[in-house]
């Protein structure tokens, strides 16, 4: 179907549809049962078997299987099954870590997918962009991703970047005329926008004539490259040490064999016994673990409202330094209210608090009125995209807070959408942060045409040359201007947001443009508007602060209103920390990089100027979170360290190029997710210390006993199962343990700060040595008393590893000593714990399984002996006090 060639009302009826009220929800639903979720094929999921036999690709998995078949093929039964079924177990495991860890991370990609604006029976209504069908009628506005192939029927100066589809990547102006010529190539079909496009600018409504595969990406989705997800940092230098540590791995297992064989021992013994060492001992598992933890942790943030798009971007809010964030919406609460209007040099106070409608004017305590307070309202209601109304007797207020805040200043001064009615809204040039203003065209009854303009008034003010009063306009004398200009500093000093509300009548007949209407304007007035710092801000910036993490407010509002806030909320107390967008335009980027660690308020910036600012800090080797939501924040975010987009009011774009989402748009979800993030690579770096450390011991038990020529402590067996019963529940329980008190008092983490500093390399040296020890000194003392009892040497060997392996696990989780946290806190832990002692029980004390394990039931005063003997390890460090 040649959907441009048709008007605007054949398309409708050819969809069955009505641009005033969109689809009912019985024939949306029909529709979507008939044409499927409006997305494209992806390529297919991992299957379940697949990721199962994934966990046995591992080299020395292979090799052991190898092994175990020639044993078993050697007539060692038992031994072959109970390998093949520990290593089945294992798999199992792993199977499950990793099943988790795809599933959190396609939920993810479900959370950050877009939503779209439908009408449905009416309604406007935000969907998920999965559920819309053919004949739905959808808003589009800047910064949005488009979710369908569309046939336009509005534009308001809609232009639309369809790089994805043509390869242009400037922007394209459209329209909403039929095209009557055949064959139009997609990118000169003017009055249609496509899925996976971009709004770059205006706004516009559509029809939906094409949804999922139907669309035109949907024909090339195949060509579409699937982009695997990236490996983190982290990720990636877990491999490569992951490789270092297989070699060391080998050889020393190389050594265990080769002496073990020079001294006499059976080479088939003595090769199964290496295997399974290797096996053991091989960390094969930590980059599997790592992502889990990610993962893991990933959730939690997730149920604080905080989305992480990328995991990497787990590992860099650790070393973040400065915090970049919007003051509007994020540090205060986007409720505003005026409080103020000036007309006329008469400063009208307004009574009435939040989206309250009720309320009263009043001149010096004196309540009063005028007809500029009601014409000025009545303007910038004209001038808004907002709504305040009454549905099912509550008021509903639906917008821009900023416009629904002088919407309801106009409710209070008698001035409702009905007074609206009177007007015809002609033309409209979008509000933008970069030019802080907004402009409309309006014509009255009488065909009358004028033009409203409201803004940033540094903005208007120059543009004024009339002012209005009680008798008509006038010119805006110097005086008028100074007076204005002390209003409106005295507002902003009370942290009031500024508004000023211009026009100019159009003479009948005259052309004009977009850049004339808003010349040489006529002022009408001045609004202050409230918008209080959210309440819990101050603490989380507190917070911050003693982490180590400067916090920086970028506003598009006055210098003085923006300093007013910070003072609020103890950002600063200088009143010098600022500088506004046209100081930066002044300055080089060396100059700003000088003065940049001693400014805390950036005022009146554009989207443009945050990309300097994160430069700046970047050369001063900051590690830089940046917030965003518009379209023009996009290459900022991409810039920083960090992008913070906001998840209520973030355009699709913000989004995209953004690490973090704040589901609430609150600056304490940035603190939470540091603290997280912080949390997170500590968890990662428990685990390494417990993993490491544990091979670590089994493998030097295994070798001093060789060198001092005594029979092998464990048998093959026994080796794997300690690696089931210690590696693999007790890790995971460490990736999502609670940080320590002090995990934001640290400073932020260096980011080339390797994983094993902070003596993490140490502990795990000399924690592995003396688990090694005691395990072997319990073998010696025992296999001494009794040579002909080697069974049950070697059980005491086996029940001291792996206890000692269990008790050493506490001490993990605290980076000073193991009597420094509660040890019952994380009941994951404690469970996986208990689960593994119950493995270690059966293991000794059920006979058929004693016999596959070459185990003896030990009595309960050996376990006393054992268990002194497995905490000297960790006991013992936990009176030497480690520093951080
Ligand atoms: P942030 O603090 O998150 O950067 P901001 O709201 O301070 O956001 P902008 O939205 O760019 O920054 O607003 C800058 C200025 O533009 C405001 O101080 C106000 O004077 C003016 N302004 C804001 N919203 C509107 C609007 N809807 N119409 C007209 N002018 C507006």
């Amino acid at each position: 179907m040649k959907w441009y060639q048709l008007d605007q009302q054949e398309v409708m009826d050819k969809l069955a549809t009505d641009s005033n009220s969109g689809l009912s929800k019985t024939i949306a639903d029909k529709r979507l049962k008939k044409n499927g979720l409006n997305k494209l094929n992806e390529g297919k999921n991992t299957s379940l078997l697949f990721l199962f036999l994934k966990q046995f690709q591992d080299f020395m998995v292979l090799v052991l299987l190898a092994a175990t078949l020639l044993s078993g093929l050697l007539g060692e039964y038992v031994d072959a099954i109970a390998i093949i079924v520990i290593v089945i177990i294992n798999s199992i495991l792993g199977f499950f870590q990793e099943q988790r860890a795809e599933k959190s991370l396609s939920k993810l990609k479900e959370l950050s997918a877009p939503v779209a604006h439908v009408l449905r029976d009416g309604e406007w209504v935000s969907l998920p962009s999965t559920h819309i069908v053919a004949g739905d009628l959808i808003k589009l506005t800047s910064g949005d991703r488009i979710v369908a192939d569309i046939r336009l029927i509005k534009s308001a100066s809609l232009e639309i970047e369809e790089s994805a589809l043509t390869g242009e990547s400037l922007p394209v102006t459209k329209h909403v005329n039929a095209i009557p010529t055949n064959n139009v190539e997609y990118a000169d079909q003017m009055n249609m926008a496509f899925m996976g496009t971009l709004v770059t600018k205006g706004s516009g409504v559509g029809v939906v004539v094409g949804t999922g595969m139907d669309t035109v990406m949907g024909q090339i989705a195949d060509l579409l490259v699937q982009t695997k997800p990236q490996p983190t940092p982290l990720e990636r230098r877990l491999a490569d040490l992951g490789g270092v540590l297989i070699i060391i791995a080998l050889f020393l297992t190389a050594m265990v064999v080769g002496v073990g064989v020079w001294q006499g021992h059976p080479l088939y013994e003595m090769f199964l016994s290496g295997i399974s060492l290797a096996v053991a001992a091989i960390p094969e598992g930590l980059p599997a673990i790592v992502t889990v933890a990610l993962s893991l942790g990933v959730q939690r943030m997730i149920k604080k409202k905080a989305i992480v798009r990328k995991l990497a971007a787990v590992e860099t809010l650790g070393n973040t330094t400065v915090i970049c964030s919007d003051k509007t919406g994020t540090l205060t609460e986007n409720k505003m209210t005026v409080k103020q209007l000036y007309v006329n040099h008469q400063l009208f106070d307004i009574s009435g608090d939040g989206y309250d409608v009720h309320g009263d004017f009043y001149v010096k305590n004196q309540k009063a009125n005028s007809r500029l307070v009601e014409e000025s309202l009545l303007y910038a209601m004209l001038c808004s995209h907002a709504s305040v109304r009454k549905h099912n007797k509550k008021w509903v207020m639906d917008g821009d807070p900023t416009e629904v805040a002088l919407l309801v200043a106009a409710h209070k001064a008698n001035i409702t959408e009905a007074s609206k009615k009177q007007f015809r809204i002609i033309e409209e040039i979008a509000f933008d942060s970069d030019r802080k203003r907004m402009t409309v065209i309006v014509e009255d009854q009488s065909h009358q045409r004028f033009a409203i303009i409201k803004g940033a008034p540094d903005v208007l003010l120059p543009r004024s040359t009339y002012i209005l009063d009680e008798a008509g306009r006038r010119p805006f004398s110097m005086k008028d201007n100074n007076k204005v200009e002390t209003q409106l500093l005295k507002m902003a000093s009370q942290a009031l947001r500024t508004i000023a509300i211009c026009i100019k009548p159009l003479s009948p007949g005259h052309s004009y443009d977009a850049i004339s209407v808003e010349n040489n304007v006529t002022f009408v007035g001045l609004a202050g508007l409230i918008d209080p710092p959210r309440k819990e801000v101050k603490k989380a910036i507190k917070a911050c602060k003693d982490a180590g993490i400067k916090t920086v407010m970028i506003t598009g509002d006055h210098a003085k209103t923006a300093i007013a806030i910070a003072k609020q909320l103890d950002l600063t107390r200088n009143d010098e920390a600022v500088l506004t967008g046209s100081q930066l335009n002044q300055m080089s980027d060396q100059q700003l990089a000088d003065q940049i660690n001693d400014i805390a308020v950036f005022a009146r910036v554009t989207p443009t100027h945050k990309l300097k600012i994160v430069q700046a800090l970047q050369q001063k080797g900051h590690i830089v979170a940046m917030t965003g939501d518009g379209v023009n924040d996009a290459p900022a975010l991409k810039a920083s360290d960090i992008g913070i987009s906001m998840g209520l009011t973030g355009t699709d774009v913000a989004k995209e190029s953004s690490e973090l989402i704040l589901m609430d748009d609150n600056f304490t979800t940035i603190e939470t997710a540091i603290k997280e993030g912080r949390n997170i690579y500590e968890n990662i770096r428990k685990f390494i210390r417990y993993l490491l450390a544990s091979n670590v011991g089994e493998i030097l038990v295994m070798l001093f006993a060789i060198l001092m020529a005594y029979p092998l402590p464990l048998i093959p067996v026994q080796i794997l199962w300690v690696n089931l019963v210690t590696d693999g529940l007790p890790a995971m329980a460490l990736g999502v343990d609670q940080p320590e008190e002090d995990v934001m008092r640290m400073p932020p983490r260096p980011v080339k700060e390797g994983i094993f500093s902070r003596g993490l390399g140490v502990k795990i040296i000399t924690r592995g040595f003396l688990i090694g020890l005691v395990t072997l000194l319990a073998f010696i003392i025992a296999y001494q008393n009794d040579p002909d009892q080697l069974t049950y040497a070697r059980t005491i060997a086996f029940v001291t590893l792996i206890m000692a392996q269990l008790i050493h696990v506490f001490d993990c989780r605290s980076a000073r000593s193991v009597f420094a946290r509660n040890p019952l806190k994380n009941v994951y832990l404690v469970g996986a714990v208990l689960s593994s002692i119950l493995l270690l029980i059966i293991v000794i004390y059920y006979p058929p399984l004693q016999q596959i394990f070459e185990t003896v039931a030990i009595p309960p005063t050996d376990w006393i002996y054992v268990l002194c003997m497995s905490s000297i390890p960790t006991v013992l460090f936990g009176f030497v006090p480690s520093k951080k």
